[in-house]
């Protein structure tokens, strides 16, 4: 007798740079309004205040190298961002100690419903169906900090069909990496396997079908979506 009722859901498993082997997805947590340019282009004060945080599922993240149109939207935008996946986590972890629980870094994308989100917005509702849906998240093959040690800086770039859409820099995001952790784990539980997508500066704007996405992070590479 099988100890499921039914077959077990696939584990979402990610490509990593230099070995065959994938690093396992549990949690993803996305931050918002991360660099000012960008919450001013949102219509928000830039100032620091607390940050907020909402989720992609663990399948949401997809390494296929494409981004198929989703349904239910005339205005789905691009939002470049780094993910950091931890290797370990726990609870109230201390700045100083939050890079430690750090596996490494990926290219990513918070593909956005933006017209679902904007009503969601409207109405003080919960923002899934504008952010958490089928393949909303291409990622890039994972680069561990073995390799590429900690990013704190360096250009931030996405072109759509050539044309430079979104620039700035990781030093410019008002929550860093270690806060982010920090501050997560004050709320949450973190482990092994969670994903933090850490925010996007400004130029977000809409794409279609046909269009080809260009995302560059200095120390990880680029990477080209195609919109299918
Ligand atoms: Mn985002």
């Amino acid at each position: 007798m099988s100890a499921f009722t039914i077959d077990l859901p696939n584990t979402v498993a990610l490509p990593v740079v230099g070995t065959e082997a994938k690093f396992p997805v549990r949690r993803v947590y996305c931050i918002g309004r991360n660099y000012a340019a960008h919450a001013v282009e949102m219509g928000h004060d830039p100032d620091r205040e607390p940050p907020f945080f909402f989720q992609k599922n663990p399948d949401n993240l997809d390494a296929s190298g494409e981004f198929p149109y989703p349904p239910k939207t005339s205005d789905v935008h691009h939002e470049i961002e780094m993910a950091v996946m931890l290797k370990s986590g726990g609870d109230n972890i201390a700045i100083a100690d939050a890079l430690s629980h750090v596996y490494g870094y990926a290219l990513s994308l918070d593909m956005t419903r933006r017209d679902l989100q904007g009503e969601q917005k409207k109405m003080g509702r919960p923002w899934e169906i504008g952010k958490a849906f089928e393949r909303s998240a291409p990622v890039g093959v994972i680069h561990p900090v073995a390799e590429v040690g900690h990013l704190d800086q360096g250009r931030v770039e996405l072109k759509v069909n050539g044309e430079v859409k979104q620039e700035g820099d990781l030093n410019q995001m008002i929550w860093k990496v270690p806060e982010m952790i920090s501050y997560l784990s004050d709320y949450f539980t973190l482990a092994a396997g969670d994903v933090i997508l850490s925010g996007t500066p400004a130029g977000v704007g809409p794409v279609s079908k046909g269009d080809e996405m260009d995302v560059s992070i200095a120390g990880l590479g680029s990477m080209k979506v195609p919109v299918v």
